[in-house]
Formats: structure tokens, sequence, C-alpha cells
């Protein structure tokens, strides 16, 4: 990557980071078996089926709410290992009618994971696999949307003053860095790309709703301020410049843009939601059936969710009603 930014010049941050992601030859989700503890990070379904079982409990009241329809497309962006899918389906099938009516999309551009989603959910005939949300039919009766940690991973742009943010190769330096330099808590953050795929999402609801779960805030955009960019390697925080492409980048979703195209919204922290859904009283009836060690599991996993010292309060809940 240092060498192909030098010899491009100057690149923006966001190409860079699409170029550090998605590039065929060494892009991260190209090459990389990113998630889980052999991966680089962990995500929520990955720390306990807690978290899986109340989206499905939300997958479920939606439906019902809408009037139990025929037919229900879930699409769910960037699916991982395919394991909140599985915990979905798993609650899904004890509801009379739900699992009868559901095709679900997969958009998923990582080859690796691909391959890990078909293997984990090969005994459902009833799943499609695209690569970008542009290519999954729409027109259904009724429309679920699911994203957990996908808005993050997507590339921003950077701003200082009018300028925009770039990565150069410096010679003096023998290494990449930003352009122009400046304070990082001077940099503005924008994400077209995240304005565009909420569209693509909008228009998919009709009727249906949406549910889009990621680190971030709500601050308005005049009082955001900050270079939110962070890499993270073998669950380490390591420098960006030094590891595009071997590395998960990621940034603070701006929940603020997202909920001002979203007439019909609610936000609140994940801890506040897995709570309203009823995640205490589901861990109460598996910790009754589970074994000494299963317990443990069980309830350090549902305080990494819902505490807010933990991912209870970073984590944001931004649901899209239409
Ligand atoms: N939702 C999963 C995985 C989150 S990691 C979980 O909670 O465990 C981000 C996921 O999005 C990965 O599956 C990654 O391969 C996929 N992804 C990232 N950028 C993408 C893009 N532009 N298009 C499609 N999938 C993408």
């Amino acid at each position: 990557m240092q060498e192909y930014i030098r010899t491009a010049g100057t690149i923006t941050v966001e190409e860079a980071q699409k170029l550090a992601l998605y590039h065929p030859d060494f892009g991260y989700y190209v090459q990389n078996n990113v998630i889980g503890r052999h991966g680089d990070f962990i995500t929520s379904p990955e720390i306990s089926q807690l978290f899986g079982e109340m989206l499905a409990f939300w997958c479920i009241a939606q439906w019902q709410e809408a009037g139990s329809p025929d037919t229900i497309h879930l699409i769910e962006l960037g699916p991982g290992r395919g394991t909140l899918l599985q915990d979905i389906l798993r609650i899904g099938a004890k509801q009379e009618g739900f699992l009868e009516s559901l095709t679900i999309s997969c958009v998923e551009i990582c080859p690796q994971l691909y391959e890990q989603q078909r293997k984990n959910l090969s005994e459902y005939p009833f799943i499609f696999w695209y690569k970008d949300l542009q290519e999954v039919p729409g027109g259904a009766d009724f429309t679920l949307v699911i994203a957990n940690e996908f808005f993050d991973t997507l590339p921003i742009r950077q701003f200082v003053g009018h300028e925009e943010r770039s990565i150069r190769f410096s010679e003096a330096e023998n290494n990449l860095v930003f352009a122009p330099p400046c304070n990082p808590n001077s940099v503005k953050e924008s994400c077209p790309l995240a304005i565009n795929l909420m569209q693509q999402i909008l228009h998919h609801l009709s009727p249906g709703a949406a549910l889009i779960i990621d680190y971030g805030d709500d601050t308005p955009a005049e009082s955001r301020f900050g270079d939110t960019l962070q890499a993270v390697f073998q669950h380490k925080p390591v420098k960006v410049l030094q590891s595009l492409s071997f590395a998960d980048l990621s940034h603070q979703v701006d929940f603020h843009s997202l909920r001002n195209m979203c007439p019909n919204n609610r936000f609140q922290p994940q801890g506040n939601f897995l709570l309203r859904l009823g995640i205490e009283q589901r861990l109460e009836k598996l910790m009754s059936i589970a074994t000494p060690e299963q317990r443990f599991a069980l309830t350090t996993g549902a305080t990494r969710l819902v505490a807010p010292t933990e991912m209870g309060q970073r984590f944001k809940v931004l649901e899209v009603f239409q």
C-alpha cells in the first residue's frame, strides 16, 4: 500500500480507505480472516447469542406489528460469519409462520466471510448473496434491514478547513503522512457512502423497518469535530498510516446525518435497546438450563453488551420505520 501511494502521489483519505479495504490484490476484506477470536476484532453476535436473539425478537415484533404479512424480505448488510443470522433463525423457527415467510439477502464483499456464511447457513435454502445492496431485488411486501457494525467500516472523507485531507509518501520521513498537517481535533468528517446507502435502505423499506447498530454519536454537524478513523489489528489499536490494508479500519458513525434522513426513527444506546427487548429475562431463562461454564459465558457476554462502561453506551441503535 505504501508503494502504491508512493507511485500514485497524493490520494484522499477516502480513496486510501477504499484501496486498503477493497483492492482486489491487497484489500483487507479481500485477503483476510477478519472477525472472531482469531481475527482482528470481535463483534456483538460473536460475544453472545443473546445479541442475535434480541434482534430476532425485534424482527418478529416488526413483522407482527405489520400484520404478519406472508412474505418478509430480510436484508443483512455485512453478515460477518453469519452468526447473527443463525441466532435470528433459531429463534425465528419457534415463531409460527415467520420462517416460512422469509427470504434473506446477504450483502457481503469479503470472499472468505462469504464462504463462512454459506457454510454456517447451509441448512437454510432461502438465503441469497450479493456483493452490493444495489443488486438486491426490491419490491417485497415487507422488508427488514439489519446492519451491525457495517456503517463504521465505510470509507469517509476528511477535511481540514476547506481542504480535503490526503495521504502522501514523505521522502524526508520515509513514511506515509497526512496532508495538510493539522491538529486531529480540527478534522471534519463526512461519509457520502453512508448517505447513499441510507437512501437505498429507505427505498427498500416500503413498508418495513431497519436496524443500524454501531459505535457513533448523534452530534450535529456544526459541533462535530475530530479525526475518528482508527485501525485495529489482532484486537489492538495500531497506527492508521502504518497498517493500511492489513488492519481493520473504522470510524465513529455520524448518526445525526442518518437520522435526518429518516422521518420516523428511534435512537438509543445499545444497552437500553437490549434491555427493552428483554435481554435480562432471556438471560435468566438460559441460566436456568446452563452448565456452570455456560453460565459464566452468558453473564460476562450480557454484561459486555449492556453495561454502560462496556458496549452498552458507546454503541448506538438506530431504528427506522417506514
Ligand atoms: N455484522 C457482522 C460483521 C461486522 S464486520 C457482525 O456483527 O459480526 C463488517 C462486515 O461487513 C463484514 O462482513 C465485511 O466483510 C462486510 N463489508 C464491509 N464493507 C462492505 C461493503 N462495502 N460491502 C459489503 N460488505 C462489506
